[in-house]
């Protein structure tokens, strides 16, 4: 392989490896905060880290980054697990940061033995202005130089719940003038008296990111860290608390940083798409309309379908957006080759066909998928009522009109050539139903030549007397703009799509009252459909997952 054909992470690993790293030292870890959902964005994040443990044969830990109990939540946890392995992907094993605690606090402590952190007593606003700004060094605080046994007796404090929140931090001591603001003392500690979901009461003190990250990278031996880009300041960091614990005898780990992803007409951070639950502009996190894993999964995207979107943006060095249509393109794409076609009548005009004998159904067989013949076929009942979609039939158009017309024929899919003959109103003027005949040498697939004979449009239908209503949710984009949450003096809210769902009532084919909750279909001319979790016995709920073509990009 090619060098041109790597991206800048591989190249990074593929140097590596030539340098000294045996393919046995590879490790990679997606390290998900459990504050809510997976995003779109996370899915690139896991597709990289998963892809180049397939490539290197390398183990990757799902860790579970875990230091903040404020904002985490077993339930998230369960997600997350939930969403990584949907996508098709198997962690070496689960991990959490919490596991490192105890470590933690002991590296801490050796810290505060060798000079190298102190218990800072000052407000977060004091603290705040000592830091400086990028282009004025900060000032020392006036607790930077407390004795090590001042240090040690405070931070035990702290540790068995003798201080408020607030009133203590513990900050690692190393340059208030330093070029990188990061590295004006940072906070390792900070007191916080809340149980978290796995530590429980154990601990009232809780460590900082910075702090975390790199020794639970340390301690899993994650040859690659891969995060996002603003990330990038904090590498000095990180490897500045690697150099107090490191024995050169360990592997050390590497911070690398690549682009976010964003999505159009969407946000991917989670605590945006947790305002959209919080205030009911969607149903849950798992609402169709969202771009998380679960919201996708439940608007019945496949995973194929993001690992591929994914594996076409690839990653970058520099933040972008990519259009939501390209991510639709994949799962068209997906589900064209996997979906078996039906029928499904979305906005119904009764047609009736007056040469057609009363009386009992005729059943028609109808081939599941052009894509794969094993799909087999399936049998769809005919009658003398019909429905066609209401934008199907016009009394007069022209010639680019294919559809139904009076005077003109369309075939009825998997079944005959109909002719348009007259119609009726009601009395504002609206066209309730079309009269048709039939020509009934014209059955799809039988042996006679008429079957073959060509008319310029196809159209689906049901028949009346089987067809099964149901509801249909239809979406939209849920924001107007492509990137509302980064519009000058504008908050994302206000760019909420008023119309991103429409409930109708549809009627579709009766072997659709088999379809279980998450199948999907081709509803034959009008998109892709799935079964939403809402369905129930009496009444089928489907989400349409997508269109057929490409409605947005005008
Ligand atoms: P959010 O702002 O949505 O909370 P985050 O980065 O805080 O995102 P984490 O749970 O910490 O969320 O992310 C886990 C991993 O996924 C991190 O390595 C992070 O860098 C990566 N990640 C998160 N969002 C994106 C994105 N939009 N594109 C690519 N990677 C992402
Ligand atoms: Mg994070
Ligand atoms: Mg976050």
């Amino acid at each position: 392989e090619t060098s041109k054909s790597l991206n800048f992470i591989e190249q990074i690993i593929e140097e590596d490896l030539e340098n000294g790293y045996s393919k046995s030292d590879l490790r990679f870890r997606f390290p998900p905060e459990p504050n809510g959902y997976l995003h779109i964005g996370h899915a690139s994040s896991i597709c990289l880290n998963f892809g180049l443990g397939l490539r290197y044969q390398s183990p990757v830990n799902l860790r579970f980054d875990d230091t903040n109990p404020a904002k985490e939540e077993q339930e998230f946890v369960d997600a997350i697990k939930k969403d990584v392995s949907w996508l098709g992907f198997e962690w070496d094993t689960e991990r959490y940061a919490s596991d490192y605690f105890q470590q933690l606090y002991d590296w801490a402590v050796q810290l505060i033995k060798d000079g190298k952190a102190y218990v800072d007593s000052q407000t977060s606003e004091e603290m705040a202005v000592q830091k400086g700004t990028p282009t004025q060094p900060g000032t020392n605080s006036p607790f930077r130089n407390r004795s090590v046994a001042e240090n040690l007796s405070l931070f035990e404090e702290m540790k068995s719940g003798a201080h408020k929140e607030g009133s203590h931090v513990l900050r690692a001591k190393i340059d208030m003038a330093h070029t990188n603001m990061l590295m004006r003392d940072p906070i390792m500690y900070r007191i916080l008296h809340r149980a978290h979901h796995r530590t429980n009461t154990d601990w009232c003190i809780y460590p900082m990111y910075d702090w975390t990250h790199g020794e639970s990278d340390y301690i899993e031996q994650v040859s690659h860290s891969l995060c996002t880009l603003e990330f990038l300041p904090h590498r000095e960091l990180y490897d500045w608390f690697l150099d107090q614990v490191y024995d050169p005898k360990m592997l050390r780990p590497k911070q690398r940083e690549f682009a976010r992803r964003n999505l159009s007409h969407t946000v991917v951070s989670k605590r945006k798409l947790a305002q959209l639950v919080a205030e009911k502009v969607v149903t849950g996190w798992d609402d169709p309309r969202m771009p998380t894993i679960s919201g996708m999964r439940r608007r019945g995207y496949t995973p194929e379908s993001i690992r591929n979107f994914a594996d076409t943006i690839g990653i970058a060095k520099r933040d972008n957006l990519i259009d939501v249509s390209l991510l639709e393109f994949h799962v068209r794409e997906d589900l064209n080759r996997t979906t078996p076609r039906v029928m499904g009548v979305l906005d119904p005009l009764k047609v009736v066909i007056t040469n057609y004998p009363e009386g009992p159904e005729e059943w028609l067989e109808a081939e599941n998928s052009p894509e794969d013949e094993s799909l087999g076929f399936r049998q769809v009942p005919f009658s003398r009522e019909l429905y066609i979609e209401k934008d199907d039939f016009k009394e007069e158009a022209n010639k680019k009109f294919f559809r139904l017309k009076l005077g003109g024929e369309v075939r009825l899919k998997n079944a005959y050539i109909i002719k348009a003959e007259s119609c009726t109103k009601d009395t504002d003027g609206n066209i309730v139903e079309v009269q048709c005949t039939y020509d009934p040498k014209s059955k799809s697939g039988s042996a006679n030549p008429e079957s073959l004979r060509k008319v310029k449009g196809t159209l689906h239908w049901v028949s009346i007397p089987h067809a099964v209503p149901s509801e249909i949710r239809l979406y939209d984009r849920l924001f107007t703009h492509e990137s509302p949450d980064t519009q000058k003096d504008k908050d994302f809210m206000d760019f909420i799509n008023p119309n991103s769902l429409e409930v109708i009532t549809g009627f579709v084919e009766p072997s659709l009252k088999e379809a279980k909750i998450g199948d999907r279909f081709q509803f034959q001319r009008m998109g892709y459909f799935c079964v939403d979790k809402d369905s129930t016995e009496e009444e089928l709920v489907f989400n349409r997952t997508v269109g057929l073509r490409d409605s947005w990009a005008k």
